[in-house]
């Protein structure tokens, strides 16, 4: 079905091209709108863009590739086979982590057999209660697959129907990621192999729901895949579609102020001075920016004071390396963890300052595709965990960059990566403020996923008064990660094309 299903075709204007303002883009052109983003910076993508330098192409963002069923669902509502755009490799092992104190690193891969085999190494007993754990975590994202993930809420009663309270009653909703996992494992390692995944939703374990252990089921079941040249080629992907479909992008283009009378939106101003007429306008920025700055005191739909109450995802230290040789020790991704994992989630979430000696991930994509660094080199994605809002001197910041090197180099077995750096740039706090207006700098565009700030908790993607306003990305619903800002996509489409279902749709 193409073309048909919203009967008036209007002009849209989406502020922000990050993965849910070009989802949207590409959804909305593909019925028929005419669609304009305007995007701030020279590139497109958000944080899923690339830094590129001296034959290195660094993801300046997002690394890994999870839910490849969503991925397939939102390409094929697009009318596209996902393999004419993606060349995915599913990566065996998924990760490897270097837990504090343990001689030798673990790999943990998307194939049972082999995770309970190493499960039942570290903890006897534990590879048959993996097996029950994971099955109850695919039962959980089945659930909210088909419940609450592609659904709007308007209501609490939209949340907790009777559908829902039905099939909630055997969710973990009220219990932490942390208990779950802690009441069935208890061994340190296991327990942190199926909770780091909390840091992909911005927050720790203890604040997590339970419902969250669905992650566990993404990750051993689903696997992590990677799309050569990297996740920007899912933006590329969709900047293709996008363009098909004739929409128009504005680069360099930032918008100052959305512009509506009497509660009706009626276009955008951009910072140049120019008015832009729409019917329609539909921003993918930061919603803390959108609230107060594009919309102002008067007409937002939350205060500063709101926001400034809200525990935003954590900010991140990102250093992008390129490095001459390469580096034996790592696999694609991996994972160093602190021994003290209260200690360190509390310093990333409950502190404003660099922590000391942290848990970090390292990507080295190039171990995958050599089309991301020079031969016989390696290219590095350094990322360190910090506070939203962290505050240091530019001293301290660089004296963390080389106490940050000297720390990898140690904990991965990376002998004179310091030496050995011909590419390094460093990204911080500040930078997400100007790159992308983020508040207080957070790294995952939004909120951390805590119960209080899920689901019907989350900012609406509409605005209360203002007709024709609405909002998409990783701050509303359902809230972080590249597949999940593809589903806020399609939310914001059944707003528009005024479709009220629980589940994903099955054509446009
Ligand atoms: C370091 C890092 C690692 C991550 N790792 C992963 C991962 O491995 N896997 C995963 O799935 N997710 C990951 N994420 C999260 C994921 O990248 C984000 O949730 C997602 O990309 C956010 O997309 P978005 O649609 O909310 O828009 P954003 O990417 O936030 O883009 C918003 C856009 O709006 C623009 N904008 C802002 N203000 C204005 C204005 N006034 N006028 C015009 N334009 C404006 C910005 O420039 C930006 O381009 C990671 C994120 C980061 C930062």
């Amino acid at each position: 079905m193409q073309n048909n299903s919203i009967p008036n075709k209007k002009k849209i204007i989406i502020i922000g091209s990050g993965i849910a303002g070009l989802g949207s883009a590409a959804l909305l052109s593909k019925t028929g709108h005419q669609v304009h983003v305007y995007e701030k910076n020279d590139r497109l993508g958000g944080r899923a863009s690339i830094w590129k330098k001296d034959g290195y192409t660094f993801d300046m963002g997002p690394s890994w590739y999870m839910m490849p069923d969503i991925f397939e669902h939102f390409f094929e509502l697009l009318g596209e086979d996902i393999n004419n755009h993606l060349s995915l490799k599913r990566l065996s092992p998924s990760y490897r982590i270097f837990f504090e104190g343990e001689q030798k690193p673990y790999d943990f891969y998307s194939d049972l057999k082999k995770n309970k085999a190493i499960f039942e190494s570290i903890e006897p007993g534990s590879g048959k209660k993996l097996a029950a754990h994971l099955k109850s975590g695919k039962y959980q994202y089945e659930i909210a697959r088909r419940e609450f993930m592609f659904k709007n809420y308007d209501s609490i009663f939209d949340f907790i129907n009777k559908r829902v309270a039905t099939e909630g009653r055997k969710l973990p909703l009220f219990s932490s990621m942390e208990s779950i996992v802690n009441k069935n494992f208890t061994s340190p390692i296991l327990q942190k192999v199926l909770q780091y995944q909390t840091v992909l939703l911005g927050t720790s374990p203890k604040k997590c729901p339970g419902i969250y252990s669905l992650m566990n089921h993404i990750d051993m079941d689903g696997g992590i895949w990677y799309p050569q040249g990297g996740l920007y080629a899912v933006t590329q992907a969709l900047v293709a579609i996008c363009k098909k479909h004739g929409v128009v992008f504005h680069t360099n283009t930032p918008v100052s102020k959305i512009k509506s009378y009497n509660n009706t939106i009626t276009g955008v101003q951009l910072e140049n001075g120019t008015s832009i007429p729409a019917e329609v306008v539909i921003s993918n920025a930061d919603l803390t920016h959108t609230d107060t700055q594009l919309l102002g005191k008067k007409r937002a739909d939350r205060t500063f004071s709101y926001w400034n109450k809200k525990k935003m995802s954590p900010s991140g230290f990102i250093m992008y390396l390129g490095v001459d040789g390469e580096i034996p020790s790592l696999d694609h991704h991996n994972l160093y963890f602190l021994k003290d994992w209260d200690k360190g989630n509390s310093d990333v979430f409950n502190k404003k300052t660099l922590p000391e000696d942290p848990s970090f991930y390292l990507c080295c994509p190039s171990k995958s595709d050599r089309s991301v660094a020079p031969q016989g080199k390696e290219n590095l994605f350094l990322l360190v965990p910090i506070p939203a809002g962290c505050e240091y001197t530019q001293q301290e910041l660089e004296d963390y960059q080389a106490d940050m090197i000297t720390h990898v180099s140690e904990k991965m077995n990376i002998p004179d990566l310091g030496t050995r750096i011909e590419v390094s740039r460093t990204f911080c706090v500040e930078d997400f403020v100007s790159e992308y207006n983020a508040f207080k700098g957070n790294a995952l565009s939004g909120m951390a996923h805590s119960l209080t700030q899920t689901a019907f908790f989350r900012p609406n993607n509409t605005h209360s008064k203002i007709k024709n306003l609405y909002f998409a990305g990783a701050g509303t619903n359902p809230g972080i990660g590249v597949p999940i800002c593809l589903i806020s996509a399609e939310l914001v489409y059944k707003r528009i094309a005024n479709i009220n279902t629980p589940e994903p749709l099955s054509a446009l």
